[in-house]
């Protein structure tokens, strides 16, 4: 089955070692999408776990799971930015702005490749000189049914690593969030290639 978060791997070699805490995501936008697929999969508690701390204040497993409540979180797509700041997260960035990535992000990703080449024989020494950033942005939009009806959330979110680990911290939402029109013989949100009314508008319940 091919994960919740819409990459071309499985759930099981993609988000779900991550939700099961057998492996840790390297990556802010692996963790945003484990996130995705723990929303999808209502493992509320890997929600919980994966805020900052200071989120984590005066938040429960009860909270979250009663806020999602009622919503079917099905397609997942994240956009390509410039602004990605680790190795991890550029290589999750080239990965997914195959997709939909215009010509100026292209040649740009390019540029990183080689920068993430060139950088690649690490000794112990230099290693001392990199400095690992310890926060991220992600943008994405998600998408989800209520009530029979489509809805994206389109966000652009914060993380940051504490405890060598990856946490979401916050985000903003933009203006297109809400309720949306899909034309079902479009091809689907989730880029499985598929008419919408023949791939995921079969789970709107
Ligand atoms: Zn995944
Ligand atoms: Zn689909």
């Amino acid at each position: 089955m091919r994960c919740y978060c819409c990459s071309s791997k499985s759930f099981d070699e993609c988000c779900e070692p991550f939700i099961k805490g057998d492996k840790h995501p390297s990556s802010a936008e692996q963790l945003m999408r484990s996130r995705f697929s723990a929303y999808a999969t209502a493992h509320y508690q890997y929600i919980l776990e994966t805020y900052t701390k200071e989120k984590q204040q005066g938040l429960s497993v009860e909270d979250l799971a009663q806020s999602a409540q009622g919503a079917t979180w099905f397609a997942l797509k994240v956009h390509p930015t410039l602004a990605a700041s680790s190795v991890d997260s550029l290589v999750g960035n080239l990965v997914s702005s195959t997709e939909d990535s215009s010509i100026d992000s292209t040649v740009h990703a390019d540029a990183k490749v080689e920068a993430v080449t060139n950088a690649e024989p690490i000794s112990k020494t230099n290693l001392k000189s990199i400095s690992k950033p310890n926060n991220a942005i992600v943008e994405f939009t998600a998408y989800y049914f209520e009530n029979k009806s489509m809805y994206q959330l389109h966000e652009t979110s914060n993380f940051s690593v504490e405890d060598g680990k990856w946490r979401y911290h916050d985000g903003v939402l933009h203006d297109d969030c809400g309720k949306i029109k899909y034309g079902r013989n479009l091809p689907c949100v989730c880029g499985s290639n598929k008419k919408f009314k023949q791939c995921c508008a079969t789970k709107s319940r």
